[in-house]
This record gives structure tokens, sequence and C-alpha cells, in this order.
């Protein structure tokens, strides 16, 4: 599975660091840029899949950032998300013909800055904003919040959701409980680990693994998505 990349122009670090950590559980590479001439370097080194660039970013403007981006045959097409504050949004980011994709407003929450991603990556590389997740006969529907297995319907609480989509982004991975308590609860919530070892028994029994058990215990170490376990 191709994991997209992408490039966060923001020089507000507390955002940057934010935007980094949410986005790397979302799933995606992340790399931060904190001026535009850095942001254009890093473009240079490897061309992302989207970039979110601030507005107004020290050095190069986030405008001017775009705006060369736009005039290049070599990134004239990778997806651009503008981030502006409220009253930098102006009429000419509105119709957006700064030539960004899109634009988000801050403050804004990480439920709609991800689902705009998706959303933009998902009109211009359809392949990389995968809405339904498989592995071997297991199907995730990552936008109905649907589990099948088999082609039968499986219900999942919330938590077991996570965790199994979780994986699933990373199959034949192995991931302590600790990882996947940082992952799946978050690293800010007190969860003990043998917490974890609780949902995966659930999700395992949701999933029927008494016949072919995907999850795979690592001994000492913690699980794995592994249909040949
Ligand atoms: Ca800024």
């Amino acid at each position: 599975m191709v994991t997209p990349y992408i490039l966060v122009a923001e020089d507000e670090d507390a955002l940057a660091t934010l935007l980094q950590y949410n986005l790397d559980k979302e799933g995606y590479r992340v790399t931060v840029a904190a001026d535009g001439e850095e942001a254009l370097t890093q473009v240079d080194e490897q061309l992302p899949d989207l970039i979110l660039l601030d507005w107004m970013l020290p050095k190069i403007s986030g405008i001017e950032v775009c705006r060369r981006l736009r005039s290049r045959a070599e990134t004239r097409n990778v997806p651009i998300l503008m981030l502006t504050a409220r009253g930098e949004e102006s009429d000419r980011i509105r119709g957006l013909d700064t030539g960004a994709d899109d634009y988000v407003v801050k403050p804004f929450s990480m439920t709609e800055l991800t689902a705009r991603i998706r959303a933009v990556l998902r009109r211009i590389r359809p392949g990389l904003a995968d809405d339904r997740l498989s592995h071997g006969d297991i199907v995730v529907d990552r936008v109905a919040h649907r589990v099948k297995r088999d082609g039968k319907e499986i219900h999942l609480g919330p938590t077991e959701f996570r965790l199994l989509d979780y994986l699933m982004q990373h199959p034949g991975r192995v991931f302590s409980r600790e990882q996947l308590l940082d992952a799946v609860w978050g690293s800010d919530v007190y969860v003990e680990a043998r917490t974890v070892d609780v949902h995966i028994g659930r999700l395992r029994k949701a999933l029927g693994a008494e016949e072919v058990n995907p999850i795979r215990t690592v001994r000492s170490a913690g699980y794995s998505l592994d249909m040949e376990g």
C-alpha cells in the first residue's frame, strides 16, 4: 500500500506539531517546512502527494509558493490545500484563483481538515485516498464505518473499529501495546497496556477468529494483522 506523503508548510510551531501528529496518526507520511523557502526546497527533494500551505509564511509567502509551484511543469499538478487565518480569507482565496485546490480557515478541527484532505486526494489522486481497506477476506469501509469478513457484516464497537482500521493500514507490521494505545486511544489518554489485550480479544471474537485468526500475537512484542498467523 502506498502511504501518501503530505508536506505541511506552517510557521506556527504548535500548529505544525499538532498537524504532524494527527496526520501521522491518520496514516500519512508528513514533513514540516517552517517557511516558504524551505517548503520549495522540500518539494524539490521529493514531490508531495499534497501540500498543506499556510497563507502567511516567512521568507516566501504561501501565496507566492503556490504561484511558483503552479508555474513549473513538474509541480503544476501537486494538490494544494491553503490554510488561512480568519480575516486573511479574501475574495481571491474564496474564488481559489490562487491556484490552490481548496482552503481551510483557522481555527479548524482535525476532523474537518482530514475530511478535506481526503476529498482533495480522492478528486486528484483517486488511488491514494482509499475509503476502503481490504486485507484477505476483511473489508473496512472507512466512510460508512462498516466491516465485512468473507462478505458477512461484522459489528464492532468504536474502539475495535479504530483498532482494526489502524492494523489494516499497516498489514504485517508488528505494533507494541504502547504503539497501539498511542495510535488508537491517543497519547494524552491514560489507559493500561492490558486494555489493548481486552479490545484485541473482542475484535478477534467479532471477526470470528476461531476459524482463521487474522491478528497474530507476537510474543513479548505486540500484535500484527497477518492472515498467515
Ligand atoms: Ca503563518
